[in-house]
């Protein structure tokens, strides 16, 4: 049995960036700290950070005098000024990214455009990102919302986390009904690399296990382009493996999500390889095998 993980698996610069924030802050003060919200979506990773005093909550009205985190995801502009009234003590960890995404739309908005924005209307950094909106916004899952917006200057951006394929197939839908469309391509490197390479390994293997939080947004978007190629499921951790999808499957790939810390990862290829009957144990992540995309 082969098993390979996807280039590029794992953290992202904005989720390893906030996690450090929060250690930091926590050694720093030696005190109690919240998140709002839970600073990314991996469970694992909030029960770790519980460990050092740093709790997540998700109603502003339980932050009394405790210093709060503002999670990757970014909160919403009237979050922000909720806690400036009440004098709350705020530490930013939103990913730069998605500070640059709320300035634009911000920016936009301001100018008199339309904005549409490409993202999953419940995930945490859309509802943060339309709350900077000051004008006419629409909020889609796929092209197949773009409805004729009778606008006469509209402007495309995305949810970081969105895939490239769809936010290219908005962009000819809206180009039949408007005029002038100011398209800005917010979607995260981080994101489409991951995207590239768990599509290029699922592509070569017959099993993928794709690793993150059930609540992560481009974990599961990793899963959704995985199982177009091959049967894929997507776990949190090493227990959910069954032995059962390994049977008569020869080719294993491995990706993990942006938030998903590489403890998690290696956990599961030794499960996996100890399935295969392999007694070898791996302890770092670069002891891993890596799908070589260029090979294909
Ligand atoms: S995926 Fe990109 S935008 Fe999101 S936290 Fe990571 S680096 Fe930031």
């Amino acid at each position: 049995m082969e098993v390979r993980l996807a280039k590029n698996s794992g953290f992202c610069f904005g989720v390893k960036r906030a996690i450090k924030i929060a250690q930091d802050e926590a050694y720093r003060r030696k005190e109690k700290l919240v998140t709002i919200g839970p600073i990314i979506h991996n469970p694992q990773v909030v029960q770790r950070l519980e460990k050092i005093d740093v709790f997540s909550v998700n109603d502003l009205a339980e932050i009394k005098n405790t210093p709060a985190i503002i999670r990757s995801h970014g909160i919403s502009k009237e979050a922000k000024l909720e806690l400036k009234k009440k004098l709350i003590d705020v530490i930013d960890a939103t990913c730069p990214y998605v500070s640059k995404l709320q300035s634009m739309g911000e920016k936009l908005s301001k100018e008199g455009y339309y904005i549409v924005v490409l993202g999953n209307k419940e995930h945490p950094e859309v509802l943060a990102l339309i709350s900077y909106l000051s004008g006419k916004y629409l909020v889609v899952e796929g092209p197949e919302e773009i409805i004729d917006l009778k606008a006469k200057k509209v402007a495309l951006i995305s949810q970081t986390t969105q895939t490239y394929e769809v936010f290219e197939k908005i962009v000819k839908k809206l180009l039949d009904t408007t005029f002038e469309l100011h398209i800005v391509n917010t979607i995260c490197s981080a994101t489409t690399i991951r995207q590239d390479s768990t599509r290029l390994l699922a592509m070569d293997s017959n099993l993928m296990i794709i690793i993150g939080g059930k609540m992560s947004s481009n974990t599961k978007m990793l899963a959704k382009i995985s199982q177009e190629y091959a049967e894929t499921h997507h776990i949190e951790t090493a227990k959910e493996l069954d032995n059962a999808w390994f049977t008569n499957k020869n080719r294993i790939g491995i990706s993990a999500g942006a938030s998903t810390p590489d403890d998690l990862i290696i956990d599961v290829y030794n499960k996996i390889i100890n399935i295969s009957g392999s007694q070898l144990v791996v302890n770092s992540i670069s002891e891993i095998p890596v799908f070589k995309e260029e090979t294909r």
